[in-house]
């Protein structure tokens, strides 16, 4: 079918891309790990409208049950309070394992926990997967290339990674979960994808989470100063969370078993970012002050901050055929609105 599919959340009204109904017999069991979080519920909506069965495993640490509230109750899905970093054993066909904070703000408050996310967690759900023959997908993150001396950032990069820094605990418990999901791969045979996915927007993100895209938003919206962080000239490229999803699931379904990056190469300046950002605010009626003019209050840089992100996104074209589709702006709309609706209910 073209017709997209429209969901009703509690808070929000989110419209889905089309979506297509499998043929029944293709019908697969997926354990989604942190599928309550921001991510990990955009892809159980998308694989629930599909048609499969899902289970989706959550310790609520940085996720909610209203993110998957709309689900509780069907008969293709179930939701497990649990904590990754204890095993589990549920038979499934394939596993996306997404559990872990993904905001600097949440993974430094715990570092050791995000530590033992990184590594007990991967290993348990790799463990699970050699044992019922699952296919298995790690969420990784453009973080394994640290602070990177190459640009835009391809696959074959190693990263420049500080493993002492604030930021080593998440960095280094996905560049670790990373050589885990290989050497088991190897010397298990496991069937395994690994997605490094660049910074990610849209409705339902952690809107507390500290990162710049909710920061912005919420600034903009409350007619604060946008608050930028050093000089503003760091660069990030932003996808929206529609196209990481397709990229997910198209990966999940290929055979290519290497990293691929996932993420919207459009790139931008913190700066540039806020000026965008207090626009889109503005046109949708939101509260930014003054005429034409970002109010912005300028801090003291992030220690570590990584200085330039940019994917490139080749073998994700080549290897699995996907490429972004949502733009930056029409992204923004769509979150700016989600936020306003929140800030509003
Ligand atoms: P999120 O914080 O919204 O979601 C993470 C989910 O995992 C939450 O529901 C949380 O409660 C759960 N979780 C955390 N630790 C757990 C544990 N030990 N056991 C069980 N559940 C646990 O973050 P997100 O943005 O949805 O990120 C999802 C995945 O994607 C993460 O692995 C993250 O590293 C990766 N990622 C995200 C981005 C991004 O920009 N959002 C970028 C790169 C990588
Ligand atoms: N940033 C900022 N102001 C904010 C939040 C973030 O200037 O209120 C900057 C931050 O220093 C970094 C970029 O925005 O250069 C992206 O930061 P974020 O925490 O969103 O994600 P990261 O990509 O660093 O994990």
């Amino acid at each position: 079918s073209t017709d997209s599919t429209t969901v009703t959340f509690p808070t929000v009204r989110t419209e889905y891309p089309a979506v297509k109904k499998l043929n029944p017999l293709n019908k697969k069991r997926i354990l989604v790990t942190g599928g309550a979080g921001f991510v990990g519920s955009h892809l159980v909506d998308r694989l629930m409208l599909m048609g499969h069965d899902v289970i989706c495993i959550d310790n609520f640490f940085t996720g909610t049950k209203s993110n998957v509230s709309n689900w509780i109750g069907h008969p293709n899905f179930e939701l497990i309070r649990h904590d990754v970093v204890d095993p589990i054993m549920v038979e499934v066909d394939q596993v996306y394992h997404l559990a872990c904070p993904a905001s600097p703000v949440h993974y430094q408050s715990n570092p050791v926990k995000t530590l033992k996310t990184g590594f007990f967690g991967t290993y348990n759900m790799l463990g699970l997967s050699k044992r019922v023959k699952a296919r298995f997908l790690l969420a990784s993150t453009s973080e394994i290339y640290g602070s990177p001396a190459e640009h835009p950032q391809q696959e074959e990069y190693w990263g420049h990674v500080n493993p002492i820094g604030p930021r080593a605990c998440y960095d280094e418990g996905k560049r670790v979960a990373e050589a885990l999901t290989y050497s088991y791969s190897r010397q298990d045979g496991v069937d395994v994808r690994v997605a490094r996915i660049f910074n990610t927007f849209g409705p339902r993100m952690n809107w507390n989470d500290g990162r710049v895209v909710s920061n912005f938003i919420l600034q903009a919206l409350r007619g604060e100063e946008v608050t930028i962080y050093g000089d503003g000239e760091a660069t990030r490229s932003f996808q929206y969370i529609h196209d990481l999803v397709d990229g997910l699931i198209a990966l999940m379904e290929s055979d290519c078993k290497e990293p691929v990056n996932l993420g919207n190469p459009d790139e931008f300046t913190i700066n540039e970012f806020a000026e965008t950002v207090s626009r889109i605010v503005r046109e949708v009626g939101g509260k930014v002050k003054g005429e034409g003019e970002v109010r912005i209050k300028h801090l003291p840089p992030v220690e570590d901050d990584p200085q330039r992100r940019r994917p490139d996104i080749e073998r994700a074209k080549e290897k699995i055929g996907w490429e972004p589709k949502v733009s930056v702006l029409d992204g923004l709309r769509e979150t700016v609105l989600y936020f306003k609706r929140t800030l509003e209910e």
